[in-house]
């Protein structure tokens, strides 16, 4: 027993898992609450990305549910001084939140609260213009050329396709290949460059302000799979006032969660735009450019299927 002990442990902290000391822990508010529609099951992901950061040994993480459609909001005024980065797992409209709420938000990021996008944040409130500042692009909920540019990479550049039209789209899930474009950032330091994400929705011709934004890595979306043909963003940093975000497009369920490069992008996204700093190392099984890598312990429930059905809806859906 002692010897299995302590190969896990050996293992783990090879794998960056464990961390040979701990400071004060950062504390994470990881907001949930709701979604567009219940293929996007806050309900079952939020556990699993507490677990993702708790894993780690340095975040303390809080879960704050904001009420439903039709809740009270009177009452709904979270602490955010009291965490140094939040976590968003939350799609809503923009009537849902009052101007009061709004603005609460934006002063805390404008005064050097971290924020962190998860998959169809990125959806949420498409008119409320400071908060499509902090994630620089979103798709869907209406979403058109007046929401910004759609950005894509091409030819060792960001470029901004102002040409009219939908914001959001994607095909099937399937696996794609991440490319990183910038790795010398904290959060892509030491990790491949190229490396293999499992079966998820790859979020095409997104649109926003796309200011104060770096694309950290870009996936290719494929025609073949009713894409755009274009290198997409896929993982974004941008700074808001004194605030840093990180945004991940990916993670649509939990077997698309199952990812150590997700895993592994998400814990260090979230301790950059707490800290401005990455202390955790590259793990040994992160994918490579043509293996995708998950872990046992995020595997999925074995009698679950993803909410809402097989194949991905196309731009025309209200939300994804
Ligand atoms: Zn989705």
């Amino acid at each position: 027993m002692k010897t299995r002990m302590s190969g896990w442990l050996l293992a783990a902290a090879a794998a960056g898992a464990v961390p040979m000391w701990a400071a004060s822990p950062i504390r994470v508010m990881l907001l949930d609450g709701e979604q567009a529609g219940a293929y996007h099951a806050w309900q079952e992901t939020s556990p699993y990305l507490k677990r993702m950061l708790g894993d780690t040994g340095i975040f303390q993480v809080d879960v704050v549910t904001a009420p439903p459609k039709d809740g009270d909001y009177s009452t709904f005024k979270p602490d955010w001084s009291k965490y140094q980065v939040v976590v968003s797992n939350y799609d809503a409209p923009d009537e849902r939140w009052p101007d009061s709420l709004k603005s609460s938000f934006e002063q805390y990021v404008r005064n050097g609260g971290g924020f962190v996008v998860v998959h169809a944040a990125d959806n949420a409130f498409p008119h409320w213009r400071e908060y499509n500042l902090m994630i620089g692009v979103g798709g869907w909920r209406g979403r058109n050329e007046e929401a910004g540019a759609h950005f894509y990479y091409e030819d060792g550049k960001v470029v901004a396709e102002t040409t009219p039209g939908n914001a959001g789209m994607h095909g099937a899930r399937l696996p794609f290949k991440v490319v990183d474009r910038v790795t010398d950032h904290p959060i892509t330091a030491g990790l491949p460059k190229e490396w293999l994400h499992v079966a998820d929705e790859l979020y095409g011709n997104m649109r926003g302000p796309g200011e104060n934004m770096t694309v950290l890595a870009t996936a290719y979306s494929d025609k073949g799979n009713r894409g755009t043909g274009h290198d997409e963003p896929i993982l974004l940093v941008l700074t808001y006032g004194k605030g840093r975000i990180f945004h991940t497009l990916m993670g649509h369920d939990l077997a698309a969660l199952n990812c150590v490069g997700f895993i592994t992008t998400f814990q260090r996204g979230t301790e950059w735009a707490a800290t401005g700093k990455v202390t955790q190392k590259a793990p040994a099984d992160f994918p490579t450019a043509d293996k995708t890598s998950t872990r046992a312990e995020y595997n999925p429930p074995a009698d679950w299927v993803s909410p809402g059905g097989g194949r991905g809806r196309g731009p025309t859906a209200p939300g994804k």
